[in-house]
């Protein structure tokens, strides 16, 4: 019996979001070689959502992307832009997903108010700009927007040192920070005599990632680096046992009641833990061999370590907080999200259609002579067969999928499907190459 995955609600779309007009970004003429966390709280609930600023900070130097800045690789949830106050052109931007958007299709959400922490981290701009952030719908669609004044000689722009690092050690060094995209891997309910079991982990998953095309082609173009962040207690809070732990990023199993969905609330905490360590994603690896895990595109993925399918739900997770992909699993029994009988848009997700818009999706990569979509018994390769097979994205009927199987469907195939590997090693070639 195949293991199903985890559900994430949300995950990605098409095309490159492009630019507004004018020449692209010149990294050293107006970003600094400095990091600007912005710490947002997002509230609301399922009719009325809103976004606060909440802190402000900055630290030497930027492991991010100097390439490609004032473009976005996929629509996502929402997206942060780094606009220059003088002449409103973008500087850079980034696209994400966060766990606020769908708790908001949760039903808890009709009736109660709750807050988030999200957690961005941009260059720090040269000149004065402006930070725009923006929660989209389904249809791409504005829910929620707040823009703040970035001025890099801001005295209330916090620039405190971290009082000591955590030990941390490379798994994998692939260049400079600067170059190179650099993964944290973190440790999560590991208490300080625990370590070695955590590096151990923390290179079974690089292993795993690397096994996965097109991560083992593409492995140089990454630095793993695990952080030992230690917790008091050992193991991580399992709420339907009423098991509870002082772990260091305070994740716990249950979240929005799916037993198996395992997040964290304290985000702004967790980035506190990295501070001075150079990080773009993150990998937070929890002690614990319950099943579970969860990934958010841009924010983190988090999986338990001690689990015979620790390996491929790495990767999977992965899938979702690097790679923005979508789950392309269907449940049994009724579909879980209320939509209607025909969806009249295409879904942000590059690797899901709805077949409204088949076009902008793989549609060019399906052998014409077959029938679109095709059905999942005609394919003889499950793996590498590209077409439309219905049940996707947690419905058996609305959406469909790349391949028959996919590392973003079940846990025992072999790796990604090759829309899949596609998607990855075009947005490896954004955060690495220059377009221009
Ligand atoms: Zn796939």
């Amino acid at each position: 019996m195949k293991i199903k995955l985890k559900p994430i609600l949300l995950a990605i779309a098409a095309l490159f979001f492009l630019p507004p007009k004018g020449a692209s970004t010149d990294f050293n003429q107006q970003l600094c070689d400095s990091t600007l966390r912005i710490d947002y709280i997002l509230s609301g609930n399922s009719n009325n959502q809103r976004i606060a600023l909440h802190k402000l900070s900055a630290t030497p130097g930027w492991a991010g992307r100097r390439v490609n800045l004032d473009s976005l690789p996929m629509r996502g949830n929402g997206q942060l832009e780094l606009l220059d106050a003088a002449t409103g052109k973008r500087l850079y931007a980034m696209s994400f997903s966060t766990l606020f958007q769908e708790w908001l299709t949760t039903d808890e959400a009709r009736d109660c108010e709750r807050s988030f922490e999200n957690t961005f981290q941009i260059p720090m701009p040269v000149d004065k700009a402006v930070a725009r952030l923006v929660l989209l719908d389904e249809r791409g669609d504005t829910i929620a927007n707040h823009s703040a004044t970035i001025d890099h000689s801001d005295i209330l722009i916090q620039r405190s040192k971290p009082d000591r690092l955590p030990d941390f050690r490379y798994i994998s060094q692939g260049g400079d920070p600067a170059r190179a995209i650099d993964v944290a891997i973190v440790a999560e309910g590991y208490q300080a005599d625990e370590m070695d079991k955590f590096y151990t982990r923390a290179a079974e998953a690089v292993e795993s990632l690397r096994n996965h095309e097109p991560f083992g082609s593409r492995f140089n173009d990454f630095n793993f680096i695990a952080v030992a962040t230690p917790s008091a207690d050992s193991g991580v809070s399992i709420p339907r046992l009423n098991e509870w732990r002082n772990t260091a990023v305070g994740s716990r199993f249950s979240t929005f009641y799916s037993n198996r969905y395992l997040t964290t609330p304290n985000v702004f905490h967790l980035h506190d833990l990295l501070q001075g360590i150079p990080y773009e994603h993150i990998i937070i690896l929890a002690n614990t061999d319950e099943y579970g895990g969860g990934g958010i595109y841009n924010s983190y993925t988090l999986t338990t370590a001690d689990h015979p399918g620790f390996r491929p739900v790495v990767v999977h997770e992965f899938g979702h907080s690097f790679g923005g992909l979508a789950d392309e699993y269907a449940y049994d029994g009724p579909d879980i999200i209320i939509v209607p009988e025909q969806i009249d848009y295409e879904p942000w997700e590059k690797n899901i259609t709805s077949l409204f818009d088949f076009s902008k999706k793989w549609a060019d990569k399906v052998d014409s002579s077959k029938s679109i979509p095709t059905p999942a018994e005609s394919a003889s390769d499950t793996l590498n067969d590209i077409g439309a097979y219905q049940g996707a994205n947690y419905s058996t009927t609305l959406f469909y999928r790349p391949a028959v199987s996919c590392r973003m469907r079940d846990n025992d195939i072999d790796g990604f499907c090759p829309v899949c590997r596609d998607i990855l090693n075009q947005l490896i070639d954004f955060y690495t190459v220059s377009s221009k």
